[in-house]
């Protein structure tokens, strides 16, 4: 069975719709897969659509926190949709990222961005607004040269369009997911620049809080970076989880089901559905 347990569509920074995601897993051959929008679940009903019987959708949502200063995604797999708790989240997820989003804007434009509200919304095209919108218009309009070089000056860590002092807490994204009765996984935990020391405090919290899966692998990665989440797994008693984060067919590092195998001993999410 092929498992990818965090992609994105059009409804938050993917590129293709609900539809073309599940055409192209199917292509790829997965059996199960997580549509896990960013801070949106509004792509779930068109996937489990599409996905008919030769796939399964484990409907999902990737939850922007806060946690030391750092944007940390907690991703909520097999969650109830119907959730008045979860879409009381998302409404106040979506007010944020609309607030946030305001305020990205108006710094870019003092660092000679211009039109740079009109042009992420031109993107975003009412869904989920987020940095990579920002970077499509920064290429399309000539100041950077591609997506890495937008958030290296301009959206990532540290630099004026990084916005993040508005999302909630690890532990109140933990409880919402847990409220609607998902497993909160924490999402490409060596993509935060985090030490040893400082990812195993976030999964003191993350777990204290109820936190109950990792990502031990995401994308690509190397077998040194899966063996030591393979170890954190272990540590703390979560359950893995793997995911492709897969955003576009451009990005040719990325596809439906693509990803490093999950090391044979873990203790995989799946086995506790
Ligand atoms: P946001 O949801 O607005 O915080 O934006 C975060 C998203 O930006 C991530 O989910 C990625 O899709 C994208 N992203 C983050 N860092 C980079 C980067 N260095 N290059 C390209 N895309 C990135
Ligand atoms: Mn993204
Ligand atoms: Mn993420
Ligand atoms: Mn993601």
């Amino acid at each position: 069975m092929l498992y990818d347990l965090h992609t994105h569509s059009h409804c938050s920074d993917g590129k293709l719709s609900p539809e073309e995601l599940v055409a192209l897993a199917k292509e790829n051959k997965v059996d199960v897969l997580a549509l896990t929008d960013h801070d949106t679940i509004e792509g779930i009903p068109a996937a489990q659509v599409a996905a008919g019987d030769e796939l399964t959708i484990i409907p999902g949502i990737e939850v922007s926190s806060l946690w030391g200063g750092r944007n940390i995604h907690i991703v909520g797999l097999n969650i109830d949709i119907d959730s008045p708790e979860l879409q009381q989240a998302v409404l106040a997820q979506s007010d944020i990222r609309l607030a946030r989003a305001k305020k990205i804007a108006e710094r870019l434009e003092k660092a000679g961005i211009a039109n740079a509200w009109e042009g992420a919304q031109t993107y975003a095209k009412g869904s989920a607004i987020g940095r990579p919108h920002f970077a499509q218009h920064m290429v399309d309009e000539g100041y950077v040269d591609n997506f890495a070089q937008a958030f290296k000056r301009y959206l990532g860590t540290g630099k004026v369009g990084d916005v993040k002092s508005l999302w909630p807490s690890v532990t109140t994204v933990v409880q919402w997911i847990n409220a609607a009765g998902g497993i909160a996984t924490l999402a490409h935990p060596d993509k935060y620049g985090l030490t040893r020391t400082k990812l195993y405090s976030l999964l003191e919290e993350f777990t204290a809080a109820g936190g109950k899966a990792i990502e031990v692998v995401s994308g690509q990665q190397t077998l040194a970076v899966t063996q030591k989440l393979h170890r954190a797994a272990i540590d703390f008693s979560l359950l893995a989880s793997c995911g492709s984060d897969f955003h576009s067919p451009d990005n040719r590092w990325q596809s439906p089901g693509i990803m490093s195998p999950l090391p044979k001993k873990c203790q995989a999410i799946w086995d506790f559905w």
